[in-house]
């Protein structure tokens, strides 16, 4: 079983998806946090079930979505907003409701954060129209609000208020009816499709044919047409005459259906067709005379088709034998690319590329069922089957390897042993840095990179009495997770377009802001996530995965040692995969985790979040030296928010130098940890 979630990872990344915009919904709270609570309901089930069905829609559409949270589970703040910063995300959409003390309140509300640009308050309007029209509540307008997932978010960002989840006259209502959570998701949608400029795909499909007079041989001939025949679908009451020449059709949703024939002097008969989305689908029937005996083949195709989803499409067969009838003239109207036979008497989407995909997937399965050798060659069939639609990158070539891996499974799960404390602080000093976020010290902590918050440019900061502050790129994502060279001479950064944990494709001298050749780690040793958000990582030039079963991760960094790839779990915090054996260990609830230069000492944030903003932070460290990775608290503060550790690289003795983030300062201290 673990091979076959291998082998799916696979073929999703091998799917042609780059291209497309990708929206992560985020809906509110959810596990040891509910939300708004009121009128028997809780704001984290209600934001859930919008969020899905939203889901739902825009995946009909052809919009990738990523989901921070798609159960009920604890996901941080903060790692909601890197969730979506780490995958490159086009847009985000938190879904909350509201609540407020005293008399309840009403209506609707959405928010940006302060001072956002057009394109991010164009999304934000967009979501507060929807939901205006959606449920025609009390419109409290958009407005701005510093809200951690709107603020730690690099792309356009809205946070939208549903309802009052305590005013159990009106908005609750509207919250605890599925039907209006329905209606909820499908403006939405429409709001998200317009704001990224995608053309809805239709929501219904056509089911069309003709009633004829069976011959004995089913659809083989349909010329005898049976014009005035009552036509009914069964599932939706639906009903029809059909027209001289035998046609009919209805419009429905997709879905299976059994349309129903019948006409005097005719036997009833029935048979069943699937519907897709924008797609027709011919079910004709063909009726038996009532004085004609049943034919004595108890195969006869008439009789066989009633009811049962044929292997060839009816429509197939209908305009291979029909001439100049009605129904092959008319699949040539819908237009090439929208009508595809599949099997069965539906039809598949335009391009086919999901059903194929499917199709493989559904050989995959049954090949894993039978022995172990023709996976590896159906895997391999997979990748350059879909290569074909969508070249592969250098990650998708080398999971080639993956069918041979045996040593898949993690062996052990250890979580890390909290320890008095073994560190030493020093004085602080500060700078202001107002948005500027995410510092990476170089390894001697004398400078220290600051990416802008949507992580387009990247600065570096002299940490001396000079407080020179440079910048150093400002293409594409060149802020995002940059790395220093070991010897802090230039850094890395990704350029426009790659994923957020490839490896960095550019570097830039710190001397002259040369551009360099990129020479960060080791070549053929790398960790990263796929689009299922599973951790993979190549190592002696084989590959493996890495993360938790279950669990979706971001960022893995194998330490300059090769001993460990640290990660962050979306639900479990900060992990850490140990190359050696395949361990996973746990240094708990956290995020931002970053591992100093000589691969010894993790670093990471410990956040406590009330669902809206980040109430509590503090800093601990982690010894991945110790066989019991022992873990104490590194920086701890009632009053004070410390976010976003970093460490140069600590020496033997212990000491090296630490910076974070507090309240719009960077803090810089030296630092003694001693074990
Ligand atoms: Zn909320």
């Amino acid at each position: 079983m673990r091979a076959l979630l291998a082998l799916a990872s696979l073929l999703a990344i091998a799917a042609p998806a780059a291209a497309q915009p990708l929206v992560v919904i985020d809906p509110g709270h959810g596990g040891s946090d509910p939300g708004a609570v009121g009128c028997s309901i809780e704001e984290e089930d209600v934001v859930l079930d919008v969020s899905q069905r939203l889901q739902v829609l825009l995946e009909r559409d052809g919009v990738r979505i990523a989901m921070t949270r798609d159960a009920d589970t604890t996901v941080g703040l903060s790692a909601r907003a890197t969730f979506a910063n780490s995958r490159g995300a086009t847009g985000f959409v938190s879904i909350h409701s509201n609540s407020n003390g005293g008399t309840p309140a009403t209506g609707t509300e959405t928010f940006v954060y302060p001072g956002s640009n057009a394109r991010t308050r164009a999304l934000g309007q967009g979501v507060q129209s929807a939901m205006i029209a959606a449920w025609g509540l009390r419109d409290r307008g958009l407005k701005e609000g510093n809200f951690a997932v709107v603020r730690e978010t690099t792309m356009p960002a809205a946070l939208g208020e549903l309802a009052f989840t305590n005013n159990c006259a009106t908005d609750a209502r509207y919250l605890s009816d599925p039907a209006q959570r329905q209606r909820m998701a499908e403006h939405l949608r429409t709001a998200i499709l317009n704001w990224l400029g995608v053309s809805p795909m239709p929501t219904t499909g056509t089911l069309r044919g003709v009633v004829f007079e069976d011959q004995g041989v089913g659809t083989e001939d349909i010329t005898v047409r049976i014009g005035g025949a009552g036509v009914r679908v069964t599932e939706t009451g639906a009903s029809a005459t059909s027209a001289a020449d035998g046609a009919w059709s209805f419009t429905v949703p997709p879905g299976e259906y059994t349309v129903e024939a019948s006409h005097a002097g005719h036997v009833t008969a029935s048979r069943r067709c699937a519907v897709v989305s924008g797609m027709t689908t011919w079910c004709s029937v063909g009726l038996l005379p009532e004085s004609t005996p049943p034919p004595p083949d108890a195969g006869s195709v008439g009789e066989e088709d009633a009811g049962v989803i044929e292997e060839v499409d009816a429509g197939a067969r209908d305009a291979a034998t029909g001439g100049d009838a009605g129904p092959a003239r008319d699949a040539g109207a819908t237009g090439p690319g929208r009508e595809m036979i599949d099997g069965g008497c539906s039809v598949g989407h335009g391009s086919g590329s999901s059903a194929w995909l499917a199709m493989v997937l559904a050989g995959l399965v049954i090949a894993m069922r039978r022995r172990r050798a023709p996976v590896a060659l159906l895997a391999t069939f997979a990748i350059v089957g879909c290569a074909r639609e969508a070249a592969p990158t250098a990650h998708e070539s080398d999971l080639r390897g993956i069918v041979d891996e045996e040593n898949v499974a993690p062996s052990a799960r250890i979580g890390a042993r909290p320890v008095a404390s073994f560190v030493t602080l020093g004085p602080r000093r500060e700078w202001l840095v107002q948005d500027l976020v995410t510092p990476v010290l170089s390894p001697d902590g004398t400078r220290a990179l600051l990416a802008s918050p949507d992580h387009t440019a990247l600065f570096v900061l002299e940490l001396d009495g000079t407080s020179t502050v440079r910048e150093l790129c400002g293409v594409g994502r060149c802020g995002w997770e940059p790395q220093w060279q070991d010897d802090g001479a230039a850094v890395a950064f990704r350029t426009e377009g790659q994923s957020g944990t490839a490896v960095p494709a550019e570097a830039v001298s710190l001397e002259d802001g040369r551009s360099l050749a990129v020479h960060v780690g080791e070549r053929g040793v790398h960790a990263w996530t796929d689009e299922d958000d599973r951790a993979w990582l190549r190592i002696d030039g084989r590959v493996r995965e890495i993360g938790p079963e279950g669990e979706r991760v971001m960022m893995p960094t194998l330490t300059s040692d090769r001993r460990h790839v640290v990660m962050w779990g979306l639900t479990e915090g900060v992990l850490i995969h140990r190359v050696r054996d395949g361990a996973i260990v746990y240094a708990g609830p956290g995020g931002h985790p970053r591992v100093d230069p000589s691969g010894r000492w993790l670093v990471l944030e410990r956040t406590e979040d009330d669902g809206h903003e980040i109430t509590r932070s503090d800093l601990y460290v982690v010894d991945l030296a110790d066989p019991s990775y022992a873990i104490a608290p590194l920086v701890l503060s009632d009053d004070r928010v410390e976010r976003m550790p970093s460490l140069s690289r600590i020496g033997d003795d212990g000491a090296g130098t630490l910076a974070y983030v507090e309240e719009g300062a960077l803090v810089v201290r030296e630092v003694r940890l001693s074990r």
